[in-house]
């Protein structure tokens, strides 16, 4: 990974390495640039005391010190052969699942770090409609594994991409929540690998339906103008790899129309980093992902 980072940041001096630009841009003053920019400065304090002290493994309740024990981590996070285009879960052999093969989505790869099963649907749940913060870590350093082997055991980690963005939420589910846990995530992410992360360039106008509440056929209409580039994104997406933060991935037409935005706004290329991924895009026999 390090090698095509290095190469990159040296011929991109508009970004600036390791920058990170919350929801409202910097010194933003709308409501949700306010709640954000309130926030960090807590979090990292409130992260650093709870991983300072002992505490039960979110998972099996056992004491010791990391949130997610690692016997918890090797029991539970397999890796599992997925389509490198939507991570969807395919055959041994296979790199890519017939839905892409079929309609290839205007995003071009995704890392999934998990599947959307247990215990990892709890921790996402947790993190996003709990407030539960202290799981940011546990959870990024999954996605951080998964994207050093690519999520398919020994493949060797594709490059970094230039920017980091989370899923954005409307402004209405922001005030609502406090925090938008795609960022939470996105911004761990973004200060391990020392990549800029800006959370003000891709916006949602609006709250779609449930994908998964949709048949198939209306989910892209569903998503179809919910998301938008901000004005100050066009200069700084152009022909830039840009990589898409979710903590969890359903059908993939969300992602697909937010690929297709930020691509129209000039990225040359969208890959997405999930943190888990629903087994079959009906849920039937996978945990539904609430939205
Ligand atoms: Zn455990
Ligand atoms: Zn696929």
């Amino acid at each position: 990974m390090q090698p095509g980072r290095a190469v990159r940041q040296a011929a991109l001096p508009g970004l600036q390495r390791g920058g990170i630009v919350e929801e409202g841009g910097v010194g933003g003053t709308d409501m949700a640039g306010s709640i954000l920019s309130a926030m960090p400065l807590r979090l990292p304090l409130l992260a650093g005391l709870a991983a300072a002290l002992p505490s039960l493994c979110a998972v099996c309740r056992a004491w010791q010190s990391r949130r997610v024990c690692a016997d918890c981590v090797a029991r539970y996070s397999r890796a599992a052969p997925r389509c490198g285009r939507c991570a969807a879960q395919v055959p041994a052999g296979v790199s890519r699942c017939g839905a892409c093969l079929k309609h290839p989505p205007a995003f071009d790869h995704t890392v999934a770090a998990l599947p959307h099963a247990y215990p990892w649907h709890r921790l996402v749940a947790a993190l996003k409609f709990e407030a539960a913060l202290d799981l940011v870590g546990p959870l990024g350093e999954r996605l951080l594994c998964a994207l050093q082997t690519d999520g398919a055991g020994p493949a060797p980690a594709r490059p970094l991409p230039d920017l980091i963005l989370p899923t954005p939420l409307s402004r209405q589910r922001l005030a609502q929540r406090g925090y938008n846990p795609s960022w939470q995530i996105a911004r761990w992410l973004a200060a391990r690998l020392q990549l800029p992360a800006r959370a003000d360039l891709l916006l949602r106008h609006r709250d779609t339906l449930p994908q998964l509440s949709l048949p198939p056929r209306r989910r892209v209409a569903n998503v179809r103008g919910a998301f938008e580039a901000s004005a100050a994104a066009r200069p700084v997406l152009q022909g830039r790899q840009v990589a898409l933060v979710d903590d969890v991935m359903t059908t993939g037409a969300t992602a697909g129309e937010m690929a297709r935005v930020l691509k129209a706004a000039g990225a040359a290329g969208v890959q997405l980093w999930v943190v888990t991924r629903t087994a079959l895009e009906d849920g039937r026999r996978a945990p539904r992902a609430r939205e």
